[in-house]
Protein backbone atom coordinates (compact mmCIF):
# COMPACT_ATOMS: atom_id res chain seq x y z
CA UNK A 1 0.00 0.00 0.00
CA UNK A 2 1.15 3.23 -0.84
CA UNK A 3 1.92 6.05 1.92
CA UNK A 4 2.21 9.72 1.75
CA UNK A 5 4.22 10.64 4.38
CA UNK A 6 3.52 14.27 4.31
CA UNK A 7 1.89 15.39 6.67
CA UNK A 8 -1.07 17.36 6.08
CA UNK A 9 -2.36 20.77 7.93
CA UNK A 10 -5.88 19.16 6.97
CA UNK A 11 -7.69 16.51 5.26
CA UNK A 12 -10.83 17.33 3.99
CA UNK A 13 -13.14 13.89 3.27
CA UNK A 14 -15.64 14.84 0.73
CA UNK A 15 -15.47 17.30 -2.05
CA UNK A 16 -19.61 18.02 -2.00
CA UNK A 17 -20.91 21.34 -0.89
CA UNK A 18 -19.29 21.43 2.54
CA UNK A 19 -16.03 20.51 1.98
CA UNK A 20 -15.62 22.53 -1.31
CA UNK A 21 -16.68 25.81 1.12
CA UNK A 22 -14.08 24.63 3.49
CA UNK A 23 -11.61 24.28 0.88
CA UNK A 24 -12.25 27.31 -0.57
CA UNK A 25 -11.46 29.17 2.47
CA UNK A 26 -8.12 27.64 3.57
CA UNK A 27 -7.01 27.77 -0.42
CA UNK A 28 -5.31 31.54 0.08
CA UNK A 29 -3.79 30.53 3.42
CA UNK A 30 0.30 28.48 3.60
CA UNK A 31 -1.51 25.16 4.82
CA UNK A 32 -0.81 21.99 3.08
CA UNK A 33 -4.47 20.94 2.60
CA UNK A 34 -5.88 17.61 1.02
CA UNK A 35 -9.27 16.91 0.10
CA UNK A 36 -10.47 12.89 -0.78
CA UNK A 37 -12.84 12.86 -2.43
CA UNK A 38 -14.43 9.22 -3.04
CA UNK A 39 -15.81 9.30 -6.26
CA UNK A 40 -14.44 10.41 -9.57
CA UNK A 41 -15.82 14.01 -9.82
CA UNK A 42 -16.49 17.05 -7.09
CA UNK A 43 -19.84 18.35 -6.30
CA UNK A 44 -21.67 15.33 -7.76
CA UNK A 45 -24.86 16.17 -5.56
CA UNK A 46 -24.33 19.63 -5.56
CA UNK A 47 -24.69 19.24 -9.37
CA UNK A 48 -28.46 17.87 -8.76
CA UNK A 49 -29.75 20.15 -6.71
CA UNK A 50 -33.03 21.87 -7.63
CA UNK A 51 -32.87 20.04 -10.69
CA UNK A 52 -29.99 21.50 -12.24
CA UNK A 53 -30.35 24.89 -11.00
CA UNK A 54 -29.45 24.90 -7.57
CA UNK A 55 -31.50 26.71 -4.76
CA UNK A 56 -28.23 28.17 -3.60
CA UNK A 57 -29.59 30.01 -0.44
CA UNK A 58 -32.88 31.67 1.07
CA UNK A 59 -33.74 34.85 1.54
CA UNK A 60 -34.30 34.68 4.60
CA UNK A 61 -33.96 36.36 7.76
CA UNK A 62 -31.94 34.81 10.48
CA UNK A 63 -34.82 34.69 12.74
CA UNK A 64 -36.40 32.52 9.99
CA UNK A 65 -33.80 31.08 9.47
CA UNK A 66 -33.30 29.13 12.93
CA UNK A 67 -36.81 28.07 12.20
CA UNK A 68 -36.59 26.97 8.99
CA UNK A 69 -33.74 24.11 9.98
CA UNK A 70 -34.01 21.59 12.30
CA UNK A 71 -31.97 22.49 14.98
CA UNK A 72 -31.05 26.20 13.67
CA UNK A 73 -30.36 27.31 16.90
CA UNK A 74 -26.59 25.24 16.62
CA UNK A 75 -26.02 28.04 13.58
CA UNK A 76 -27.34 30.98 15.48
CA UNK A 77 -23.81 32.89 15.32
CA UNK A 78 -23.14 32.03 11.70
CA UNK A 79 -26.36 33.71 10.68
CA UNK A 80 -25.06 36.70 11.47
CA UNK A 81 -21.27 36.24 11.41
CA UNK A 82 -21.23 34.90 7.27
CA UNK A 83 -22.41 36.79 4.46
CA UNK A 84 -22.80 34.42 1.77
CA UNK A 85 -24.43 37.04 -0.61
CA UNK A 86 -21.20 38.40 -0.31
CA UNK A 87 -19.33 35.21 -0.67
CA UNK A 88 -20.91 34.68 -3.50
CA UNK A 89 -20.39 38.14 -5.76
CA UNK A 90 -17.31 38.12 -4.68
CA UNK A 91 -16.45 34.31 -6.67
CA UNK A 92 -18.52 35.48 -9.51
CA UNK A 93 -21.33 33.81 -8.98
CA UNK A 94 -24.36 36.44 -9.84
CA UNK A 95 -27.73 34.80 -8.03
CA UNK A 96 -31.51 35.58 -9.28
CA UNK A 97 -34.29 35.30 -6.63
CA UNK A 98 -37.75 34.04 -6.94
CA UNK A 99 -39.81 34.12 -4.20
CA UNK A 100 -37.49 33.29 -0.90
CA UNK A 101 -35.10 31.07 -3.20
CA UNK A 102 -31.84 32.60 -4.49
CA UNK A 103 -30.57 30.46 -7.66
CA UNK A 104 -27.27 31.26 -10.10
CA UNK A 105 -28.28 33.65 -12.50
CA UNK A 106 -27.08 30.70 -14.89
CA UNK A 107 -29.48 28.83 -14.01
CA UNK A 108 -26.44 26.48 -13.63
CA UNK A 109 -25.86 24.11 -10.95
CA UNK A 110 -22.30 23.37 -12.81
CA UNK A 111 -21.95 27.06 -11.96
CA UNK A 112 -21.74 27.07 -8.78
CA UNK A 113 -19.30 23.96 -8.66
CA UNK A 114 -16.68 25.95 -10.53
CA UNK A 115 -16.79 29.28 -8.09
CA UNK A 116 -14.99 27.23 -5.60
CA UNK A 117 -11.31 28.47 -6.00
CA UNK A 118 -9.63 25.29 -4.62
CA UNK A 119 -6.19 25.47 -6.74
CA UNK A 120 -3.64 25.37 -4.14
CA UNK A 121 -5.44 22.35 -2.37
CA UNK A 122 -4.44 18.68 -3.70
CA UNK A 123 -7.19 17.29 -4.64
CA UNK A 124 -7.22 13.33 -5.19
CA UNK A 125 -11.29 11.65 -6.70
CA UNK A 126 -11.54 8.04 -6.55
CA UNK A 127 -10.04 8.28 -3.13
CA UNK A 128 -12.51 6.45 -0.93
CA UNK A 129 -11.52 6.68 3.14
CA UNK A 130 -12.01 3.63 3.94
CA UNK A 131 -10.66 4.09 7.92
CA UNK A 132 -9.49 6.34 10.33
CA UNK A 133 -5.98 6.32 11.66
CA UNK A 134 -5.31 6.60 15.40
CA UNK A 135 -2.09 6.20 17.23
CA UNK A 136 -1.96 6.45 21.23
CA UNK A 137 -5.57 7.49 20.90
CA UNK A 138 -4.82 10.10 18.69
CA UNK A 139 -6.33 11.13 15.33
CA UNK A 140 -3.80 11.14 13.10
CA UNK A 141 -4.71 10.81 9.25
CA UNK A 142 -6.89 8.21 7.34
CA UNK A 143 -6.91 4.76 5.28
CA UNK A 144 -7.88 5.04 1.72
CA UNK A 145 -8.72 2.72 -1.07
CA UNK A 146 -5.12 4.21 -2.32
CA UNK A 147 -2.62 4.69 0.49
CA UNK A 148 -2.59 6.35 4.22
CA UNK A 149 -2.68 10.23 4.58
CA UNK A 150 -1.56 11.54 7.78
CA UNK A 151 -3.11 14.98 9.17
CA UNK A 152 -2.92 17.34 11.87
CA UNK A 153 -6.92 17.76 11.49
CA UNK A 154 -9.28 15.80 10.03
CA UNK A 155 -12.58 17.14 9.02
CA UNK A 156 -15.46 14.63 7.80
CA UNK A 157 -17.82 16.65 5.16
CA UNK A 158 -18.96 13.03 3.79
CA UNK A 159 -22.52 14.14 3.34
CA UNK A 160 -25.96 11.94 4.55
CA UNK A 161 -27.23 9.07 3.23
CA UNK A 162 -29.37 9.94 0.35
CA UNK A 163 -28.89 9.30 -3.22
CA UNK A 164 -25.64 6.96 -2.58
CA UNK A 165 -24.73 7.13 -5.90
CA UNK A 166 -23.52 10.69 -5.75
CA UNK A 167 -20.97 9.69 -3.33
CA UNK A 168 -22.71 10.52 -0.13
CA UNK A 169 -23.61 6.49 0.84
CA UNK A 170 -22.83 7.20 4.55
CA UNK A 171 -19.74 5.21 4.87
CA UNK A 172 -18.04 7.70 7.07
CA UNK A 173 -21.45 7.61 9.05
CA UNK A 174 -20.17 3.65 10.30
CA UNK A 175 -16.33 5.15 10.05
CA UNK A 176 -17.35 7.35 12.91
CA UNK A 177 -19.35 5.19 14.96
CA UNK A 178 -16.86 2.75 15.13
CA UNK A 179 -14.89 5.30 17.17
CA UNK A 180 -17.00 6.15 19.07
CA UNK A 181 -19.16 9.43 17.57
CA UNK A 182 -22.52 9.79 18.71
CA UNK A 183 -25.61 9.84 16.16
CA UNK A 184 -29.01 10.72 16.48
CA UNK A 185 -31.84 8.54 14.57
CA UNK A 186 -31.50 8.87 11.05
CA UNK A 187 -34.54 8.88 8.49
CA UNK A 188 -35.33 10.47 5.62
CA UNK A 189 -36.64 14.29 4.78
CA UNK A 190 -37.82 16.20 2.37
CA UNK A 191 -39.19 12.66 0.98
CA UNK A 192 -41.93 11.13 -1.98
CA UNK A 193 -44.84 9.36 0.12
CA UNK A 194 -46.22 5.40 -0.54
CA UNK A 195 -49.52 5.74 -0.82
CA UNK A 196 -51.33 2.53 -3.07
CA UNK A 197 -55.31 4.00 -3.18
CA UNK A 198 -54.02 6.88 -6.09
CA UNK A 199 -52.15 4.88 -8.57
CA UNK A 200 -54.43 5.10 -10.93
CA UNK A 201 -54.04 9.00 -11.41
CA UNK A 202 -50.37 9.06 -12.09
CA UNK A 203 -49.57 12.27 -14.07
CA UNK A 204 -51.74 14.09 -12.46
CA UNK A 205 -51.30 17.30 -10.32
CA UNK A 206 -53.34 19.55 -8.11
CA UNK A 207 -52.52 22.91 -6.87
CA UNK A 208 -53.56 24.31 -3.63
CA UNK A 209 -54.26 21.28 -1.44
CA UNK A 210 -53.56 21.20 2.00
CA UNK A 211 -51.81 18.17 4.02
CA UNK A 212 -52.02 17.80 7.66
CA UNK A 213 -51.26 16.16 11.04
CA UNK A 214 -52.34 17.07 14.12
CA UNK A 215 -49.30 19.09 14.66
CA UNK A 216 -48.08 20.61 11.47
CA UNK A 217 -49.84 21.47 8.13
CA UNK A 218 -48.63 22.64 4.43
CA UNK A 219 -50.40 23.54 2.03
CA UNK A 220 -49.33 23.17 -2.09
CA UNK A 221 -48.58 21.33 -5.24
CA UNK A 222 -49.45 17.61 -5.29
CA UNK A 223 -48.28 15.43 -7.86
CA UNK A 224 -49.91 11.56 -7.93
CA UNK A 225 -46.81 8.72 -9.07
CA UNK A 226 -47.32 5.43 -9.98
CA UNK A 227 -46.00 4.74 -6.15
CA UNK A 228 -47.88 7.00 -4.53
CA UNK A 229 -47.42 10.83 -3.66
CA UNK A 230 -44.69 13.17 -4.53
CA UNK A 231 -44.45 17.47 -5.25
CA UNK A 232 -43.76 20.30 -2.80
CA UNK A 233 -46.74 19.50 -0.59
CA UNK A 234 -46.09 15.66 -0.43
CA UNK A 235 -42.13 16.21 0.26
CA UNK A 236 -42.32 18.91 2.66
CA UNK A 237 -44.93 16.58 4.56
CA UNK A 238 -42.38 13.23 4.13
CA UNK A 239 -39.99 13.71 7.52
CA UNK A 240 -43.00 14.27 9.42
CA UNK A 241 -44.59 11.07 8.30
CA UNK A 242 -41.19 9.19 8.60
CA UNK A 243 -41.08 10.66 12.31
CA UNK A 244 -44.30 8.67 12.42
CA UNK A 245 -46.14 12.17 14.14
CA UNK A 246 -49.48 10.41 13.87
CA UNK A 247 -52.27 10.24 10.84
CA UNK A 248 -51.84 12.33 8.14
CA UNK A 249 -54.80 14.11 6.24
CA UNK A 250 -55.16 15.82 3.18
CA UNK A 251 -58.06 18.18 2.43
CA UNK A 252 -58.19 18.68 -1.03
CA UNK A 253 -60.73 21.44 -1.31
CA UNK A 254 -58.73 23.95 1.02
CA UNK A 255 -60.88 27.32 -0.32
CA UNK A 256 -64.10 26.55 1.40
CA UNK A 257 -64.82 25.23 4.98
CA UNK A 258 -66.11 21.91 5.43
CA UNK A 259 -69.83 23.85 5.90
CA UNK A 260 -69.77 25.88 3.23
CA UNK A 261 -68.32 22.72 1.08
CA UNK A 262 -70.68 20.84 2.10
CA UNK A 263 -73.86 23.25 1.53
CA UNK A 264 -72.47 23.97 -2.33
CA UNK A 265 -72.14 19.55 -2.81
CA UNK A 266 -75.88 19.48 -1.43
CA UNK A 267 -77.18 22.21 -3.49
CA UNK A 268 -75.12 20.92 -6.70
CA UNK A 269 -74.25 17.59 -6.37
CA UNK A 270 -71.44 18.18 -9.27
CA UNK A 271 -70.23 21.41 -7.79
CA UNK A 272 -66.75 19.82 -7.70
CA UNK A 273 -66.68 18.68 -11.29
CA UNK A 274 -65.12 21.82 -12.65
CA UNK A 275 -63.07 22.28 -9.91
CA UNK A 276 -60.52 19.46 -9.94
CA UNK A 277 -58.87 17.52 -13.39
CA UNK A 278 -61.60 15.22 -14.72
CA UNK A 279 -59.85 12.51 -13.60
CA UNK A 280 -59.55 13.13 -10.04
CA UNK A 281 -63.02 14.18 -10.06
CA UNK A 282 -64.11 10.63 -11.74
CA UNK A 283 -61.75 8.87 -9.42
CA UNK A 284 -63.55 10.70 -5.80
CA UNK A 285 -67.01 10.45 -7.57
CA UNK A 286 -66.52 7.03 -7.32
CA UNK A 287 -67.39 7.79 -3.49
CA UNK A 288 -70.51 9.95 -3.84
CA UNK A 289 -73.27 8.49 -2.83
CA UNK A 290 -75.87 7.19 -5.66
CA UNK A 291 -79.71 7.71 -5.49
CA UNK A 292 -80.93 10.71 -3.49
CA UNK A 293 -78.36 11.06 -1.08
CA UNK A 294 -79.17 12.12 2.61
CA UNK A 295 -77.38 15.19 4.19
CA UNK A 296 -76.11 12.60 6.56
CA UNK A 297 -74.41 10.99 3.51
CA UNK A 298 -73.29 13.87 1.63
CA UNK A 299 -71.86 15.15 4.60
CA UNK A 300 -69.81 11.70 5.06
CA UNK A 301 -68.38 12.45 1.51
CA UNK A 302 -67.15 15.57 2.24
CA UNK A 303 -65.55 14.73 5.34
CA UNK A 304 -63.94 11.56 4.41
CA UNK A 305 -63.11 12.08 1.18
CA UNK A 306 -62.15 15.88 0.65
CA UNK A 307 -61.67 17.58 3.74
CA UNK A 308 -60.18 15.00 5.95
CA UNK A 309 -58.90 12.28 3.15
CA UNK A 310 -57.30 9.37 5.98
CA UNK A 311 -53.99 8.19 4.64
CA UNK A 312 -53.89 5.69 6.27
CA UNK A 313 -50.95 3.56 6.41
CA UNK A 314 -48.86 6.05 4.58
CA UNK A 315 -45.40 5.64 4.39
CA UNK A 316 -41.94 7.56 2.93
CA UNK A 317 -39.95 6.26 0.23
CA UNK A 318 -36.83 4.73 1.40
CA UNK A 319 -33.63 7.26 2.45
CA UNK A 320 -31.61 6.68 -0.39
CA UNK A 321 -34.71 8.08 -2.50
CA UNK A 322 -34.91 11.58 0.14
CA UNK A 323 -33.71 14.55 -0.91
CA UNK A 324 -31.72 15.07 2.77
CA UNK A 325 -31.40 13.08 5.91
CA UNK A 326 -32.63 13.71 9.28
CA UNK A 327 -30.31 12.98 12.05
CA UNK A 328 -26.45 12.66 12.02
CA UNK A 329 -24.29 13.26 14.49
CA UNK A 330 -25.37 14.52 17.70
CA UNK A 331 -25.11 17.98 18.07
CA UNK A 332 -24.42 17.31 21.55
CA UNK A 333 -20.76 15.82 20.45
CA UNK A 334 -19.74 19.00 18.90
CA UNK A 335 -19.48 23.03 19.85
CA UNK A 336 -21.42 25.15 17.50
CA UNK A 337 -18.08 27.54 17.62
CA UNK A 338 -16.21 25.71 15.85
CA UNK A 339 -17.90 22.46 14.78
CA UNK A 340 -15.31 20.68 16.14
CA UNK A 341 -15.64 17.04 18.40
CA UNK A 342 -15.65 17.39 21.96
CA UNK A 343 -13.22 14.54 22.71
CA UNK A 344 -11.82 14.13 19.16
CA UNK A 345 -10.01 16.99 19.84
CA UNK A 346 -8.63 17.48 15.65
CA UNK A 347 -11.67 16.17 14.11
CA UNK A 348 -14.21 18.33 12.57
CA UNK A 349 -17.92 17.45 11.11
CA UNK A 350 -19.86 19.65 8.61
CA UNK A 351 -22.95 19.49 6.30
CA UNK A 352 -25.66 16.84 6.41
CA UNK A 353 -23.30 14.55 8.17
CA UNK A 354 -24.62 16.50 11.00
CA UNK A 355 -28.16 16.27 12.73
CA UNK A 356 -29.21 19.78 11.04
CA UNK A 357 -31.45 19.82 8.39
CA UNK A 358 -33.91 22.30 6.73
CA UNK A 359 -37.19 22.03 4.48
CA UNK A 360 -37.21 22.71 0.58
CA UNK A 361 -36.07 26.05 -0.34
CA UNK A 362 -31.69 26.39 0.13
CA UNK A 363 -32.13 25.58 3.91
CA UNK A 364 -29.96 22.42 3.50
CA UNK A 365 -26.94 23.80 1.70
CA UNK A 366 -26.75 27.01 3.88
CA UNK A 367 -26.38 23.94 6.54
CA UNK A 368 -23.23 22.66 4.23
CA UNK A 369 -21.76 26.59 3.72
CA UNK A 370 -22.19 27.68 6.75
CA UNK A 371 -20.64 24.58 8.42
CA UNK A 372 -17.53 24.58 5.91
CA UNK A 373 -17.23 28.21 6.95
CA UNK A 374 -16.85 27.67 10.47
CA UNK A 375 -14.57 24.78 10.20
CA UNK A 376 -12.41 26.83 7.85
CA UNK A 377 -12.18 29.40 10.33
CA UNK A 378 -11.70 27.16 13.71
CA UNK A 379 -8.66 26.14 11.51
CA UNK A 380 -7.18 29.28 10.84
CA UNK A 381 -7.37 30.34 14.61
CA UNK A 382 -6.10 26.88 15.33
CA UNK A 383 -2.83 27.88 13.01
CA UNK A 384 -3.07 31.76 14.23
CA UNK A 385 -4.02 32.66 10.35
CA UNK A 386 -5.26 36.60 10.81
CA UNK A 387 -7.75 36.99 8.44
CA UNK A 388 -7.42 40.58 5.95
C1 LIG B 1 -31.80 15.64 -5.85
C2 LIG B 1 -31.39 16.61 -4.77
C3 LIG B 1 -31.69 17.94 -4.90
C4 LIG B 1 -31.33 18.84 -3.88
N1 LIG B 1 -31.60 20.18 -4.08
C5 LIG B 1 -31.25 21.06 -3.11
C6 LIG B 1 -31.42 22.46 -3.32
O1 LIG B 1 -31.82 22.92 -4.40
N2 LIG B 1 -31.09 23.29 -2.29
C7 LIG B 1 -30.59 22.83 -1.11
O2 LIG B 1 -30.34 23.63 -0.20
N3 LIG B 1 -30.34 21.52 -0.92
C8 LIG B 1 -30.64 20.63 -1.89
N4 LIG B 1 -30.35 19.29 -1.71
C9 LIG B 1 -29.61 18.88 -0.48
C10 LIG B 1 -28.11 19.27 -0.61
O3 LIG B 1 -27.60 18.90 -1.86
C11 LIG B 1 -27.27 18.58 0.48
O4 LIG B 1 -27.87 18.80 1.74
C12 LIG B 1 -25.83 19.09 0.50
O5 LIG B 1 -25.19 18.87 -0.73
C13 LIG B 1 -25.05 18.41 1.62
O6 LIG B 1 -23.73 18.87 1.58
P1 LIG B 1 -22.57 18.02 2.27
O7 LIG B 1 -21.29 18.73 2.04
O8 LIG B 1 -22.95 17.71 3.66
O9 LIG B 1 -22.56 16.63 1.49
P2 LIG B 1 -22.48 16.28 -0.06
O10 LIG B 1 -22.68 17.48 -0.91
O11 LIG B 1 -23.36 15.12 -0.24
O12 LIG B 1 -20.97 15.84 -0.24
C14 LIG B 1 -20.39 14.73 0.40
C15 LIG B 1 -19.18 14.27 -0.41
O13 LIG B 1 -18.43 13.35 0.38
C16 LIG B 1 -18.00 12.28 -0.45
N5 LIG B 1 -17.78 11.09 0.41
C17 LIG B 1 -18.69 10.42 1.16
N6 LIG B 1 -18.10 9.40 1.81
C18 LIG B 1 -16.79 9.43 1.48
C19 LIG B 1 -15.67 8.63 1.82
N7 LIG B 1 -15.78 7.58 2.65
N8 LIG B 1 -14.46 8.94 1.27
C20 LIG B 1 -14.31 10.00 0.44
N9 LIG B 1 -15.35 10.79 0.05
C21 LIG B 1 -16.57 10.50 0.59
C22 LIG B 1 -19.15 12.09 -1.42
O14 LIG B 1 -18.74 11.42 -2.60
C23 LIG B 1 -19.58 13.54 -1.67
O15 LIG B 1 -18.92 14.11 -2.77
C24 LIG B 1 -30.69 18.38 -2.71
C25 LIG B 1 -30.39 17.03 -2.59
C26 LIG B 1 -30.73 16.15 -3.60
C27 LIG B 1 -30.38 14.68 -3.45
Amino acid sequence: MNKDFLLYDVIIIGAGSSGLMLADRLNDTKLKVLLLEGTRRIGTKLLLTGNGRCNVLSSDSATELEHAIHNGRFLRSAYHKYDLHKFFRKHNLPLKQENKRLYPASEKARDVVDCFRIHNVTLKKNCKVEDLIFKEDNLVGVKTNSGEFYGKNIAVCSGGKTYPKSGSDGSMHKILKKYGVKFTKIYPSEVALVYPDFTELSGIALDGVRMFNKKREFTGSLLFTHKGLSGPLSISMGEFVAREEGDTFIDFFPELNEDQLFNKIWENHKFLENKFPKRFYQHIMQFFPHNNPNKKEIRKFVTNKIKRYHLKDVKTMPLEYAFTTAGGVSLKEISPKNCQHKKITNLYLTGELLDLHGEIGGYNLMVAWYTGMIVADAIKEKFDIIEN
